[in-house]
């Protein structure tokens, strides 16, 4: 399906596609070429009422008793509709989050389906203490137990394989949900995941609201018969939410934003390192939390990984999702290339701009493969997510500063380290303040181990059985054996 037409998309509530109270809608654009593709719902509060209320009645009324062989039935029959739609999901994202075409099939749609499937296989697996007599007369046993209708809210950067892995261990813990993508980019979870969702689980399960974050997102996280909110966004925006949270005691899950340090000691095996670092570095345009963007190489190697980074840079293939054979498309909107392009412009004198720094003269909203040398522990292009295709790079004198500096900024998500000295890699992933330590690699991720960050990248996992837990509650029973 190519988007020849605007699309017109709507909320999905209660198993059917409508349109906000109000009438309120906005255009969304295409990054690649400044085009209009959609019209897309702004929800209001009456809009979150009804999709909350549908979400607490679906779980009332039968989805949080449901066996888990059926939700997990259910989670592999999602897992197959995804497949079945790929090559419409692939226009979508393509067109909507400037996806090239070939990548998006290659990293994320695969992906996603697999993601869905481990929480199929999840749904059947939940363990817990052994139930027996831990006081004389008295068996103490475990209920997990889903924690009732939650608020799941989206990023643009990766829109359908976010919203799989929020949706994922939600259902597969008989929790039912409202979510809500992102502003820009709601294409591809409004129009196909939604109905896929409506055919596979009854009404009321999933439901899918467009809008911003204020009103429709902080409506939603603040509903009093919300009783769990899941972000993966910003950290002031997971601020706010926590903060809000606090009022009702909700529980919150935060994947908030990541400035990953790449550690590359003088005895790293270089060719193996520049070329992983650049192709994770701008790999989606840069615009992912884990992306390899922040270099601290040994001062000894430092001009000759400087010299190769440079140009694994400038050879990587960027363009309109329809050209084959590309790293990366545009950034996902002007204001995120105007955001890109300020920290260009704000650079102290002491930061060379080895090559890029600049918007790419083209329709869309493209910015040059960018590597920035001499950068200090204190400057902004340190210290701040630019979530471009920009890579960073600094020095270190010895290992501790290394860790120093690696640690030094407010963000915990993800980290590697490039040596062949086996005892500094194991040092490191102790010493690393992150979520995540990557040794010798970056970026790939397996379903079956968490993802999520620690300080200002937030808490929670994604992935893995740390996240199917997330979304249940654990209750004690004992009873007497008189
Ligand atoms: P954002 O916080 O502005 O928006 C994220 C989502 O939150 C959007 O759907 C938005 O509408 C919603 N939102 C905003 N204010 C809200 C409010 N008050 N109440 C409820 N919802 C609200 O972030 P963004 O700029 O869209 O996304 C990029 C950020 O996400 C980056 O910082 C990036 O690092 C982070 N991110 C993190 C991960 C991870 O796994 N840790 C993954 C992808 C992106």
């Amino acid at each position: 399906m190519a988007i020849s037409e605007k699309l017109r998309l709507q909320n999905m509530i209660n198993g059917e596609f409508v349109d906000p109270v109000d009438g309120g809608s906005e255009e969304v654009i295409n990054p690649s070429t400044g085009e209009v593709i959609a019209q897309s719902p702004l929800s209001g509060a009456e809009d979150v009422n009804r999709a909350v209320a549908a979400a607490k009645a679906a779980f009332e009324n039968g989805w949080a008793t449901t066996t888990p062989r059926e939700r997990s039935d259910r989670l592999l029959a999602l897992a197959d509709a995804i497949i079945e739609n790929g090559d419409e999901l692939t226009d979508l994202e393509s067109a909507d989050a400037g996806k090239p075409r070939q990548a998006f099939i290659d990293e994320e749609l695969d992906t996603t389906a697999d993601h869905i499937r481990y929480f199929a296989t999840a749904a059947r697996n939940l363990e817990g203490k052994a139930a027996m007599e831990y006081l004389e007369g008295h068996t103490s046993f475990i209920r997990r137990e889903p924690v009732g209708p939650v608020a799941q809210i989206t990023p643009w950067n990766y829109p359908l394989m976010m919203a799989a892995w929020k949706l994922g261990p939600a259902l597969a813990t008989g929790n039912t949900l409202v979510l809500k993508p992102a502003e820009s980019t709601p294409v591809s979870t409004l129009h196909t995941l939604a109905r896929i969702c409506a055919e596979v689980f009854p009404p009321g399960v999933t439901n899918f609201i467009g809008g911003h974050g204020d009103p429709a997102g902080s409506t939603l996280v603040t509903h009093p018969d919300i009783k769990m909110v899941s972000l993966t966004g910003s950290i002031g925006t997971g601020k706010w939410i926590a903060k809000a949270a606090a009022d009702s005691l909700k529980r919150v899950h935060l994947e908030l934003g990541g400035k990953a340090p790449v550690i590359v000691f003088d005895d790293a095996d270089l060719d193996a390192v520049y070329e992983t670092i650049a192709g994770t570095a701008l790999f989606n345009a840069g615009q992912d939390c884990t992306a390899a963007c922040r270099v601290l190489v040994d001062e000894q190697v430092h001009d000759e990984f400087v010299a190769k980074l440079k140009a694994a840079a400038e050879e990587a293939k960027y363009g309109n999702p329809d050209e084959p054979d590309l790293l990366f498309g545009p950034l996902n909107s002007a204001r995120q290339l105007a955001s890109v392009q300020g920290f260009i412009d704000r650079l102290p004198a002491h930061v060379e701009i080895v090559t890029g720094g600049s918007r790419v003269d083209r329709v869309g909203y493209f910015f040059a493969p960018t590597v920035l040398d001499g950068a200090r522990q204190d400057d902004e292009i340190t210290q701040s997510e630019i979530f471009g295709p920009v890579i960073t790079v600094q020095t270190f004198a010895d290992e501790n500063q290394a860790y120093e500096y690696a640690n030094g900024v407010e963000f915990g998500l993800a980290s590697s380290v490039w040596t062949t000295d086996h005892a500094r890699a194991l040092r490191a992933s102790a010493a690393l303040d992150y979520g995540c330590v990557w040794i010798n690699t970056h970026i790939p991720l397996v379903a079956e181990f968490p993802h999520g960050g620690f300080k200002h990248s937030g808490y929670g996992k994604d992935l893995s059985i740390y996240a199917v837990e997330e979304y249940t509650r654990i209750k004690h029973v004992m009873s007497s054996m008189e």
